[in-house]
């Protein structure tokens, strides 16, 4: 009994010192797996609906914890995020995108999209374009179109998104409305700003053979982006039947499990080049 009173009390003292710890260090978490390196990132291709080639990438970040394993990116990002943390996060990200894409690029034809998730929080503050000068000093030279991916909630910023937005197409960098349909008011913001591509939240390309009213807003969805000289890019295309559907109704990309699930640069390169040899 003695014993077992000994080591409860030491799971005890160990569990809130961890998070006494945790408390004490608010994204410290963040800094230190930069620098144990326990972040990576995996690529999932994009494909032209047209030609069904690969058009493109998407980088994904991932995070492996020493302690709790992998960490999914929508909760890491989001703690990133509340912790002031997103900033060096996404520094890292453009290091660890530009050493794969020394051995990428000559596995994609020039011109292949290089797409990344932006955060709201790093598009707004003040060290933003210089991060991305240097980033793109740190590719491979003229070889990749590149493509920021920004949620509708960026948006909100207004006039000084606008700024951004025009500064981001003065370096040739191309912008995509990510998750679209998932927010508010989404169609306003179409108008009023000049983006590159729509990529249609995986909720609507689920909905595709339902009996749902999602099918008929997204068919109107693509219409406008037509309209607008956007193009789009499916996402989370998983069946055959959501493919036909959307390659019938005019998108002109889709991305999803369907085609290839994100992948580390090794596997990648394998994947494309059985593309090649198909
Ligand atoms: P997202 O930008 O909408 O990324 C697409 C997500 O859909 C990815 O999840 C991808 O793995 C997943 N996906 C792709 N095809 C399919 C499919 O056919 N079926 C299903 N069920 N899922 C599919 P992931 O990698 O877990 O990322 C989640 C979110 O985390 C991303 O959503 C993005 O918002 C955020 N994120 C990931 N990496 C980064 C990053 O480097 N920076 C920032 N700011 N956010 C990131
Ligand atoms: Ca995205
Ligand atoms: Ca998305
Ligand atoms: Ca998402």
């Amino acid at each position: 009994v003695l014993l077992a009173g000994l080591l409860l009390a030491l799971i005890v003292a160990s569990v809130s010192w961890l998070l006494f710890s945790l408390r004490l260090r608010p994204g410290k978490e963040i800094l230190l797996g930069i620098k144990r390196n326990e972040f990576h990132v995996v690529y999932q291709p994009l494909i032209e609906a047209a030609t069904g080639r690969v058009y493109g990438l998407e980088a994904l970040l991932r995070w492996t914890h020493p302690v709790t394993g992998p960490i999914p990116p929508d909760a890491f990002i989001t703690y990133a995020e509340s912790q002031n943390m997103i900033v060096p996060l996404t520094r890292h990200l453009f290091r660890l995108v530009a050493q794969d894409a020394r051995l990428l690029c000559c596995h994609l034809p020039s011109g292949a999209t290089m797409g990344l998730n932006i955060a709201p929080g790093h598009l707004s503050a003040s060290g933003f374009r210089q991060d991305v000068n240097e980033w793109i000093a740190s590719m491979p030279p003229a070889h990749f179109n590149y493509v920021f991916e920004i949620t509708e909630r960026t948006m909100v910023a207004g006039q000084k998104a606008a700024a951004v937005f025009d500064w981001l197409h003065e370096q040739q960098i191309t912008i995509a409305i990510d998750d679209f349909g998932t927010g508010h008011s989404a169609l306003i913001y179409l108008e009023k700003f000049s983006f590159d591509y729509l990529k249609i939240d995986r909720g609507f390309v689920q909905s595709i053979g339902m009996e749902t009213v999602t099918s008929p807003v997204l068919d109107a969805v693509l219409t406008l982006a037509r309209k607008l000289n956007l193009k789009t890019v499916a996402e989370g295309v998983e069946t055959e039947e959501q493919a036909a559907w959307l390659i019938k109704r005019g998108v002109t990309h889709m991305q999803g499990y369907l085609f290839s699930r994100p992948l580390p640069p090794e596997q990648l390169i394998q994947y494309l080049q059985k593309q090649q040899a198909e």
